[in-house]
């Protein structure tokens, strides 16, 4: 069988922006023989990440990510579905996700590494799996209900930087659900600012490549910061904090604007920064969704009620074809994306 996969091709380096070019296409063929306990699955939709940036390093910095390795098939999440199996518990047809999926046209992996999803929690909008009702949702509400603390009727401000991307805008919305009365995003576009405004129900955005972020978080948060959720850290979350109420709560969930940085997770916090937290008596804890596995049912049902009844609104940059997964990545990592970035993959054309 004919199959279409990308090599991992060169590092960035630790303190380098990554390329197209660190990835490359190859055609390849694959024997699609099973045995006992295996799946062939074929690719529909594949994730492109944030911390996929850190499996390029030899050291991820984080002992849950494993580095990829030069010239071996990159992996990540992925939605696909099974065309052969002997794996009791899976059988042709059936939609299957992982987190290890290989970025292939098709694939034979381990029937135990793959989840059985239901198409109807999505609606049959497979790629939400990924996204929405995939471990972007989870990111989003488990981050600000573990580390929120929002309150129904407290009145309470929340700040989402990164706020137009996957998790940014899934947590924007999770917070208004939850209860915020003010909900500001911080994201890189005018283009994303009305999106996050007239689509997602934000109360306001702040473009930082243009606005005044310090005046403008003044002039659309005058009762102060109370949640934030931090999806870049830097000058954009030193300048949130700074307007921070005390006994506030950020919500530490990723730091993208460091990534291309030789600096620790995370990394490490401007003086000030740090003096207003403890002066405030802000709590800024790491939040890693994967350390709350055991809530992902729940979670996954009630982000796929939310999202199915509209109250959840859902954007997706989706790209066609597997030969565009470095492209794509890359185009994440400078914010060419609206929502969850997403690689459909053509691979009818190859089969
Ligand atoms: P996004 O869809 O948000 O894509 C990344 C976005 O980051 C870009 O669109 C860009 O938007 C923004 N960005 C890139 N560089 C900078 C910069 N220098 N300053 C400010 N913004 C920048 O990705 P995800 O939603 O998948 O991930 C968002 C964050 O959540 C990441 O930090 C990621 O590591 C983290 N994460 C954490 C998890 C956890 O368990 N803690 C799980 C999943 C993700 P713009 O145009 O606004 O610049």
């Amino acid at each position: 069988m004919h199959v279409q996969r990308i090599l991992f091709n060169s590092r960035p380096g630790n303190n380098g922006a990554p390329v197209p070019e660190n990835f490359r296409l190859e055609d390849t063929s694959l024997q699609p023989d099973l045995n006992e306990g295996e799946v062939l699955v074929r690719t529909l939709y594949l994730s492109v990440d944030p911390y996929m940036r850190c499996r390029m390093n030899e050291d991820t910095g984080a002992g849950y990510l494993t580095p990829w390795r030069l010239s071996e098939v990159a992996d990540g999440g992925g939605v696909g579905r099974v065309e052969a199996s002997r794996w009791d518990g899976l059988a042709p047809g059936d939609v299957v996700t992982c987190f290890n999926w290989p970025w292939a046209t098709h694939g034979v992996l381990k029937g135990s590494a793959l989840q059985k999803m239901d198409p109807q929690l999505v609606d049959g909008h497979l790629s939400h799996l990924l996204g929405a009702v995939g471990l972007t949702g989870l990111t989003a509400l488990l981050g600000i209900r573990e580390k929120g603390h929002v309150t129904q009727g407290a009145n309470q401000t929340l700040v989402v930087s990164g706020a137009a991307g996957a998790c940014g805008s899934i947590a924007g919305q999770v917070g208004r659900l939850d209860g915020c009365s003010r909900v500001l995003g911080v994201c890189g576009s005018r283009e994303k600012c009305a999106a996050l405004v007239d689509e997602l129900g934000f109360t306001a955005a702040i473009n930082y490549r243009r606005d005044d972020v310090d005046a403008r978080l003044k002039e659309c948060c005058p009762d102060g910061v109370d949640v934030y959720f931090d999806n870049v850290g830097g000058a954009i979350s030193d300048a949130v904090i700074s307007q921070m109420n005390s006994g506030g709560h950020v919500v530490l969930c990723g730091q993208i604007s460091q990534y291309n940085k030789d600096v620790p997770y995370p990394p490490p916090l401007d003086p000030r920064t740090q003096e207003t937290l403890l002066r405030q008596g802000i709590t800024r804890e790491r939040f890693t969704v994967l350390s709350y596995m055991d809530q992902m049912d729940a979670a996954l049902l009630q982000l796929s009620t939310w999202v199915r009844s509209g109250q959840l609104k859902v954007r997706e940059t989706v790209v066609d074809g597997l030969e565009n997964m470095g492209v794509a990545f890359c185009s994440m990592m400078e914010g060419g994306n609206i929502g969850k970035q997403i690689i459909k993959d053509d691979c009818g054309r190859v089969a």
